[in-house]
């Protein structure tokens, strides 16, 4: 293995998910749903198969009624256009499209700013493709909500953002809503980033694909609506998490002309094309009404609650997500203070798996107590990790 790669070792995910297989434990480790989506979008799926689209390579940036279903689903929930001919790159899942973006963008030397903690693949992407990745640490915080009730929240320091900045910038790699901590950013604060990216003239590669999980009132604002942006914002979004189809590996990237064809240049290396059938499948669940993504967050809030109320009883600290399907705790409550050593012990001690946060850290102390739950769950099997996780205490 290169020394690019070498400090990345294997993906927690794939680690922790061998884990729960091998103990027989509950798996809220890696992010996947226990159910699958919407038996229309199964059936859009299995009559392109039939139908004989896309079994041979689709083209390039993706089959037309898939493009154009992203451009619409981008102008009707948020007034964004993109033409689906210029501006849209249909990638192998987001994964995908993260790794061909700083692959097309990034020089070896470049430094690309992070919010810490960052999805795992985000590091090693930089590195591949020869850059220097800098991490800004979101931190947590203690706040009142509109309703007057302190809430924990990791928030990003907009001055140490700042600071990060360098003549060596090239761009700055966002996630909203954040994984692993539920943070979603604020109009505020992506103003004031966006403010940053136009006075220091830097490109924004935005990761969304939680974009339809948030809760409690917040707003999932998209960077590239915001002044100065369109043009340097590279936007990817995935319809693993939206359609609970995380196999399928169907990722996008909308952003300037330029920028989708700099993308498209490296895309084309990695998998030249993917998902053939899949593509017209979520070409006709992006179509789908509002109701069918009001019920899914509806569905997730509920397992977000019950999650957060367990864990809490059960004597965790509990950072309640504005947004993903993700909980971030603190286990220095329960007198733990290591969350690699909790999670590697937790099979054992409760028969639950759940990914330490140090993990998408550079600094790893500041990442040390936090451990992340998922809760895109059936309801009876949340409820029974609850009752495990209680006999810690
Ligand atoms: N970005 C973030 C923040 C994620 O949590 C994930 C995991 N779904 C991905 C990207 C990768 O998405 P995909 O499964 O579409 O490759
Ligand atoms: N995005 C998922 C998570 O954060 C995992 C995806 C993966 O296994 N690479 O849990």
């Amino acid at each position: 293995l290169n020394r690019r790669l070498a400090e990345f070792g294997t993906t927690i995910f794939a680690e922790m998910s061998a884990l729960a297989l091998s103990t027989g434990s509950i798996n809220l480790g890696q992010g996947f749903p226990d159910t699958d989506g919407p038996e229309e979008v199964r059936e859009a799926a299995v009559r392109a198969l039939r139908d004989g689209r896309g079994n041979q390579y689709p083209p390039g940036p993706g089959v037309p009624e898939l493009r154009t279903a992203i451009t619409a689903h981008q102008e009707r929930r948020y007034g964004l256009t993109y033409d689906p001919d210029a501006e849209v790159l249909v990638t192998a899942g987001a994964t995908e499209a993260i790794a061909a973006t700083l692959l097309a963008l990034v020089e070896p030397g470049d430094e690309v700013i992070a919010l810490e903690p960052y999805y795992d693949s985000y590091a090693a992407c930089i590195a591949m493709a020869g850059g220097t990745r800098v991490p800004v640490t979101l931190r947590p915080h203690e706040e009142a909500g509109e309703d007057g009730v302190a809430r924990r929240r990791f928030r990003l320091d907009l001055d140490e953002l700042r600071d990060a900045v360098t003549d060596n910038t090239r761009l700055l790699l966002l996630n909203t809503p954040h994984n692993p901590t539920g943070t979603v950013l604020t109009r505020a604060e992506l103003t004031a980033i966006a403010e940053l990216a136009v006075e220091r003239d830097l490109l924004v590669v935005t990761d969304e694909v939680y974009e339809h999980l948030v809760f409690d009132g917040a707003e999932h604002v998209p960077l590239a609506t915001l002044p100065g942006m369109r043009g340097r914002t590279v936007t990817i979004g995935s319809a693993g998490k939206t359609f609970s189809f995380t196999g399928w590996k169907v990722g996008w990237v909308t952003a300037a002309p330029e920028l989708v064809t700099a993308v498209r240049s490296a895309k084309q290396f990695l998998t030249y094309v993917a998902s053939g059938p899949f593509q017209y499948a979520v070409a006709e669940a992006l179509a789908l009404p509002d109701t069918y993504f009001d019920a899914f967050r509806a569905d997730m809030l509920v397992k977000r609650d019950l999650l957060s109320a367990g864990l809490a009883e059960a004597g965790f600290g509990v950072f309640t997500p504005a947004g993903t399907y993700f909980v971030t705790t603190d286990i220095r409550p329960l007198g733990e203070s290591d969350g690699f050593a909790f999670c590697r012990a937790l099979p054992e001690r409760a028969g639950v798996v759940a990914i330490p946060n140090a993990v998408f850290y550079d600094h790893r102390d500041a990442g040390a107590p936090f451990v992340r739950f998922a809760f895109c769950k059936r309801t009876s099997v949340l409820e029974e990790a609850v009752g495990r996780l209680k006999t810690l205490a």
